[in-house]
């Protein structure tokens, strides 16, 4: 950013970008939280929070709000900021969704490799794409690129954290606990989620302790994630090479800066065979399909599910739908593309199924 960017052409712009994004908020609902009976659990209740149903798709379209918000309001962005994002998922396709609100050129740095579903989303909200052969070096092309072009890089591993209001401002767990306060058990005994920058726990983490709730709050991690290793050790920082999930959107090689283990209460462990067959049985239960995470957060639900139960336990836990299914029609929603992936989700979705089965 120039020197000038607080003179007053710099500030007019800059109230007529926040304008718009609170504008755009004005019109929209909030998302639903459904509820799940589960005939075998009369005394647990299970809720999904469906981020699955903001305008682009996912529980990214909360953050990009938020990590533009903040750049705004640090005068980081202008009225000729060409924004940069490292990201080939669902986070690119929300930073474009804002990006053209603003009128800014918006380019995502992406692996070769990613899928074209993703890349056809994030051009159709007006993004570019700049693809890299390594995936490695997203984060070094992604500088290069905003220094390059006098741009600015958004940065949602770092900035994912701060950049949320934990206190209020109608985040996902501000509006969790809200949408929970007419149920049989309003204060939920566990929350459930997962981590990809880590954002999304250190917000619900940080408001469960500002509220003062006896919830507790428990990680969802694929296996091959170092998020849940740095959990239990906090040496552990990276996973050796090689280590990769299928999951999309969570688990990570590296703890990103937004992770804040501090706030959590408890990790689980998720294979990546289980998250699919969870991913498939909670589908067919809604009738409609769902993404890979939501799936992993499932099976670490369905575990707390039988401890409580086995406590003789009553109570409600609460997790999050963090997107739709329309992106993974060619890979978790394709029986060819998991056997070539050595992917055994059946026995998992029909364990699933027992659990939510409606009779
Ligand atoms: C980003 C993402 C998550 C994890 O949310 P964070 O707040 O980044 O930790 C989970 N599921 C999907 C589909 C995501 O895109």
């Amino acid at each position: 950013m120039t020197a000038d960017s607080n003179d007053a052409t710099a500030r007019v712009w800059r109230a007529e970008a926040v304008r718009r994004i609170e504008a755009d908020y004005n019109r929209s609902a909030d998302t639903h939280l459904i509820r799940l009976d589960l005939p075998r659990h009369p005394g647990i209740k299970l809720y999904l929070k469906d981020e699955s149903s903001h305008p682009t798709g996912s529980l990214k379209h909360r953050l990009a709000r938020s990590l533009f918000l903040y750049a705004l309001c640090n005068a980081w962005i202008g009225p000729d900021t060409c924004v940069i994002e490292a990201s080939s998922g669902s986070t690119a396709v929300s930073e474009a969704y804002f990006a053209r609100m603003l009128g800014l050129r918006f380019i995502a740095v992406v692996p070769a490799a990613t899928a074209a579903p993703k890349l056809d989303a994030i051009r159709f909200h007006g993004g570019e794409i700049h693809a890299v052969d390594d995936p490695r070096t997203v984060y070094d092309v992604a500088h290069h690129l905003a220094r390059e072009t006098g741009g600015h890089y958004i940065d949602q591993f770092t900035y994912a954290e701060r950049a949320t209001d934990w206190r209020g401002n109608n985040n996902i767990a501000e509006s969790i606990f809200a949408q929970m306060s007419a149920e049989e058990y309003p204060v939920p005994t566990w929350v459930v989620c997962g981590a990809g920058t880590g954002g999304t726990s250190a917000t619900i983490g940080r408001y469960i302790s500002y509220q003062r709730h006896a919830t507790r709050l428990c990680v969802a991690d694929p296996v091959h994630s170092v998020f849940h290793r740095h959990f239990a050790d906090r040496t552990a920082v990276s996973l050796p090479e090689g280590y990769a999930s299928c999951i999309e959107g969570i688990g990570r090689p590296r703890v990103e800066p937004s992770f804040i283990p501090s706030v959590i209460d408890r990790m689980i462990a998720v294979d990546d065979d289980a998250s699919i067959g969870a991913m498939r049985a909670l589908s067919h239960r809604l009738g409609r399909r769902v993404g890979g995470s939501t799936g992993t957060n499932l099976v670490a639900c369905a575990q707390l599910i039988d401890e409580m139960s086995a406590q003789g336990e009553h109570g409600s836990i609460v997790t999050i739908l963090c997107d739709g299914g329309e992106r993974y029609g060619c890979t978790y929603y394709d029986n060819d593309w998991l056997s070539a992936r050595q992917v055994n989700w059946q026995p998992p979705e029909l364990r699933m199924r027992t659990l939510l089965s409606a009779d």
